[in-house]
């Protein structure tokens, strides 16, 4: 059975970024940058006021004459002469004989003079034509996460379309015969279904829309058709369930039938030991199994980083970071432990229900303490390690 670190490897070198394609900036939410945008304007576009107030070339009087007024949109249509000023709004072209703008509450108004109250420095309140970006600048760089920031940035250039790398399209696939929906009653035996809920909003988090959700009755020649039409269809494609040593645990020889090449089958890890991870020409599946906490477990460790490869991420795990065991752990499994926990102020409690049908620690935690394979032993008050399930 091969180590996590030896299966995440193996993750990370079948999986390159799915191509480039070329979308309007409103489909492009939480996708990744695939070129360098150069910005097609000076930013601003001209000279602009920061404020509202008077606009006017500064020198030694206070009293200036109003001679007319620009809103933020029109056109600037004004020449200053010494002594006069216009109104001016925050936005507005300023007059390319002023040098500054005084606020309106540092000026005292009579009828159509002004008298400065309060001297401002030389080019105050004013934005020089290109100050945050000059025509032809860098102005996003390749592999920028497309943030409701950035798209507003790029929006505010005038782009309308860009290169992003393509997210994938993913499908779930749910096997078991004891599963019921919620919202039916549950008969002896059956359990309510909740792998497709949690991989379904894992995904999304990811900022994956194209999903596509299918149920499986464990019988093969079921399971194998269902996987062919969904290898066809789909860049990822997700089975939960069925993928263990049972008796009806079809995944593994329908994966067979479908020419899905193997890439590894089983990690040393609890939770989670029976993870299938596996390839048909460029269509990436992972079987996870079936219970609940080794499912979503799978996903955080395994999935997510192929998905965030494909969309072209550079940092594509959680982020590992650093914690202070509140108590002693023990690791008698001679496996690598991914442990339910909170961290609060640098602090790590590991979660009480950490069987792997046990969501309920899951649903709770910030983190996923990582005890590796030949650790038997964290001491209370000893540095652990965790993946921060919020990065
Ligand atoms: P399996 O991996 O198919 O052997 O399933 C292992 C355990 O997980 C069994 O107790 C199943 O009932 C449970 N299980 C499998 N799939 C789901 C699911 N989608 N939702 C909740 N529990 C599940
Ligand atoms: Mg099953």
């Amino acid at each position: 059975m091969i180590s996590v670190e030896k299966a995440l490897a193996i993750v990370e070198q079948n999986i390159s970024h799915l191509k480039k394609v070329n979308i309007p900036l409103t489909d492009a939410f939480e996708c990744i940058l695939a070129e360098d945008i150069f910005s097609p304007i000076n930013m601003p576009p001209f000279k602009q006021s920061a404020m509202d107030g008077y606009a006017l070339k500064l020198s030694g009087t206070d009293t200036y004459k109003i001679i007319g007024e620009v809103q933020a949109g029109s056109v600037n249509k004004y020449t200053l002469t010494e002594g006069e000023t216009v109104r001016i709004f925050t936005g507005a072209s300023v007059p390319k004989s002023a040098d500054t703008v005084v606020m309106q509450e540092h000026v005292s108004r009579v009828e159509n003079t002004i008298s400065i109250t309060k001297r401002p420095l030389k080019n105050a309140n004013v934005r020089p034509m290109g100050e945050q970006l000059k025509q032809g600048q860098l102005s996003l760089e390749k592999g920028t996460l497309l943030n409701a920031a950035a798209l507003g940035f790029l929006a505010g250039l005038g782009i309308q379309n860009i290169e992003v790398y393509k997210k994938p399209s993913v499908s779930i696939l749910i096997t078991g015969n004891e599963l019921q929906q919620p919202g039916k009653p549950l008969e002896l035996g059956q359990v309510y279904d909740s792998n497709s809920i949690s991989l379904h909003f894992a995904l999304v988090k990811l900022g994956i829309s194209k999903i596509k959700t299918a149920y499986i009755p464990d019988d093969f020649a079921t399971t194998s058709k269902c996987i062919k039409e969904h290898l066809e269809s789909s860049d990822i494609v997700l089975i939960s369930g069925g993928i263990s040593v049972g008796d009806y645990d079809f995944v593994k020889g329908a994966l067979e039938e479908n020419k899905v090449e193997e890439k590894f089958y089983k990690v040393n890890q609890k939770p989670g030991k029976p993870l299938y991870f596996g390839k048909k020409d460029e269509t990436l599946v992972f079987a996870l199994p079936g219970n609940p906490a080794s499912s979503l477990n799978c996903f955080y460790v395994y999935v997510l980083p192929a998905i965030k490869k494909q969309m072209g991420y550079k940092n594509i795990h959680l982020d590992k970071k650093l914690a202070v065991a509140t108590t002693a752990i023990s690791n008698s499994f001679s496996k690598t432990l991914f442990l339910k926990a909170t961290v609060e102020n640098g602090k790590a409690t590991v979660l009480t229900g950490q069987a792997s049908s046990m969501l309920k620690s899951f649903a709770v935690s910030n983190a996923l303490l990582v005890i590796p394979e030949d650790v038997t032993e964290i001491m209370e008050g000893q540095n652990l390690s965790y993946l921060d399930l919020n990065s």
